[in-house]
This record gives C-alpha cells, sequence and structure tokens, in this order.
C-alpha cells in the first residue's frame, strides 16, 4: 500500500496533485467523463444540471502525495524542518511584542488591550501548544516520555504571562530540540 502524505488530514493547505483524485471524488468521473467526450468539464456539469442531478464541488485535484520522509512527503518534510528551525527565533520575536529580543530578560507585558500585542502573544502560544501538541502524541505513540514541562508554560494554554520571556524562549528552544532529536517524530509509528 503506498503511503500518503500526512498533511492530507491538516486544514489550511492540504499538500495534493494538481488533477489527481482519491477514490470515491465526486468530481473525478465528471472530469473523466468530460475527457472521454473530448468536452469541457462546464458542458458535462450543465448536463448535469438540466438533468436534474445533485450538483458537485469542483475539485483540483484532491489525491495527496506520496510520503517518501517519514509520514510526509519531501516538500512536506522540508516546510516541516524549516519550521522547526525557526520557532524559537518567532516565539521571541512575537512575545517581545513583535520587536528583535534585545534584552531577553525583560519580562513580558501583560496581554493588555492592544490588540497587536495580544495576537502576537496567541500566537506564540499557538506555536508552543502544536510543538507540545506534536511532541505529546508522538511520545505516547513511541511509548517513551514526554519532554520535561517547564513551569509557567501549559501545553494547553501556551505561556503564562507571567514567564520571563527569556524562559520561554529557553522552554521553546528545548521543545524543538527535544522534537528535533528524534528523526522518527514523522514517522507513522506501527508500520503499514
Ligand atoms: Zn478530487
Ligand atoms: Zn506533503
Amino acid at each position: 500500500m503506498v503511503m500518503l502524505c500526512a498533511s492530507v488530514d491538516m486544514p489550511g493547505r492540504p499538500c495534493t496533485m494538481f488533477g489527481e483524485h482519491l477514490d470515491g471524488c465526486d468530481w473525478a468521473p465528471l472530469e473523466g467523463e468530460a475527457a472521454r467526450r473530448g468536452v469541457e468539464v462546464s458542458l458535462v456539469l450543465s448536463e448535469r444540471y438540466a438533468a436534474g442531478l445533485p450538483s458537485v464541488r469542483p475539485c483540483k485535484g484532491c489525491l495527496p502525495y506520496k510520503a517518501e520522509v517519514g509520514m510526509l512527503c519531501r516538500l512536506c518534510d522540508e516546510r516541516w524542518k524549516a519550521a522547526l528551525s525557526t520557532a524559537t527565533r518567532l516565539v521571541s520575536f512575537l512575545l517581545s511584542g513583535g520587536s528583535p529580543p534585545a534584552d531577553v530578560n525583560k519580562a513580558r507585558g501583560k496581554p493588555g488591550p492592544r490588540l497587536p500585542i495580544k495576537e502576537a502573544t496567541m500566537a506564540a502560544d499557538e506555536l508552543w501548544m502544536d510543538l507540545a501538541g506534536v511532541a505529546i502524541v508522538h511520545a505516547s505513540e513511541a511509548r517513551m516520555s514526554e519532554p520535561w514541562w517547564p513551569a509557567g508554560t501549559s501545553v494547553r494554554d501556551g505561556f503564562m504571562p507571567s514567564l520571563p520571556l527569556s524562559d520561554a524562549v529557553d522552554a521553546m528552544r528545548d521543545l524543538v530540540t527535544w522534537v528535533e532529536a528524534d528523526s522518527t517524530v514523522t514517522a507513522r509509528q506501527g508500520g503499514c
């Protein structure tokens, strides 16, 4: 069985092949019929419409790329590694209110009504929670212990507002290191 890139299950940006469809895609038979008859898909669509058949949602291609590196295709694996390599700097940038971390010993400002700061803080929290989620799932599947979760961080809420910036950045760096250290993080456990 061919294993497909896991990113197809992820919201936002599934990595699929243009014009290639999974079995069961409702759009594929229409494209097939149009190709057989040498007509535009829009003609097949309008005939279906005229015949009172249910409408079909257009699909540009829903067949995922093959998994080549663990559960990911090469492109997604590259994206994943690039994301890991910038995650710590990104958290530092976001938690320092969107300016470069000149003074990492300064405590973070409390989340206030200033929207850009709050959004940056929330984005940092989300990065933390996403990566923590990866680590937790991996630890559970690999039957290994989870990374150590530092005080002031929460796998459900991200970084506590009272956590100094330097501690948050250290926590993120440690978590990235934990995830990077195990190359099987994106390998499907249990085999298939
Ligand atoms: Zn499709
Ligand atoms: Zn992919």
